[in-house]
């Protein structure tokens, strides 16, 4: 079963239909039409195998004409073609508890297959739920932490500012961007991560900034940027300014 990483979030109480297996009501389970009789196969006498000579061997294989069973049902039922079962849509209740992971194994117990009453019965099987998490457009998950990559305008980043990033609740929380942020610096939000399966607790959810690259810019903003440019230096992009010093000293290596 597939659910939206916001429903591992919170929980969900769902309806499923599932096809379960059912004694036939029509023969109750007992594979002949109502009225004939399950008769012990003539083949192979009950046995359900039967003996060939071949050469000096004996050898023993299942009875074709039961297939093994070693009852034959001369009238087969028509509503379950003798089998005694049939496959029935049914509706079940389920709680998808808060917090499952991907690959979640749900049991129902005793919401399973009925046991073929024609195998001497017994208790119901149980039901195994598989559950699947969609991926999400937004967050990625790692156990109970969640990651978000957040893009911020260039201006922001040198300037500082806030920005609202969106939280797994359904909510919204805003980030300080300090003066000055760079590219693939992590911010945590404390608790606002995955709920934990079985706990009130909850995971943090970490931003990954990154610096968006002004595009189509009008024939102003480039004059702006030039003008910017110019009054650059060694203080505004310290990172460029050292991997060119690193560079030069590299280049001045390989001469000597
Ligand atoms: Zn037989
Ligand atoms: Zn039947």
């Amino acid at each position: 079963m597939e659910i939206t990483l916001e429903e591992a979030f919170a929980g969900k109480d769902m309806e499923i239909n599932v096809p379960i297996a059912e004694d036939c009501e029509r023969c109750d389970g007992i594979g002949a039409e109502p009225g004939a009789k399950v008769e012990t196969c003539s083949t192979c006498g009950g046995a359900g195998r039967v003996r060939t000579q071949q050469g000096f061997f004996t050898m023993e294989r299942p009875c074709s004409t039961c297939g093994g069973q070693g009852e034959y049902v001369s009238n087969p039922c028509t509503s379950c073609d003798g089998q005694g079962q049939q496959r029935v849509e049914t509706t079940l209740d389920v709680s998808i508890p808060a917090g499952v992971e991907d690959g979640t194994r749900i049991r129902l117990t005793g919401q399973g297959d009925a046991a073929p009453k024609r195998q001497g019965g017994g208790a119901r099987g149980d039901l195994y739920l598989f559950i699947s998490l969609k991926p999400h457009e937004l967050f990625e998950r790692d156990s109970a932490n969640l990651y978000c990559r957040a893009p911020m305008t260039m201006t922001t980043a040198a300037l500082g500012g806030e920005i609202e990033i969106p939280t797994i609740d359904g909510g919204r929380s805003k980030v300080k961007i300090p003066e000055g942020s760079q590219s693939g610096k992590r911010m945590r939000l404390k608790g606002k991560g995955m709920s934990v399966l079985r706990s009130n607790a909850r995971g943090d959810m970490y931003v990954e900034l990154s610096v968006e690259t002004p595009t189509k810019l009008t024939k102003r903003q480039r004059e702006l940027l030039q003008e910017f440019e110019s009054e650059s230096g060694r203080d505004t992009s310290p990172a460029s300014e050292n991997f060119l010093g690193k560079a030069k000293r590299f280049w001045e290596g390989l001469t000597d």
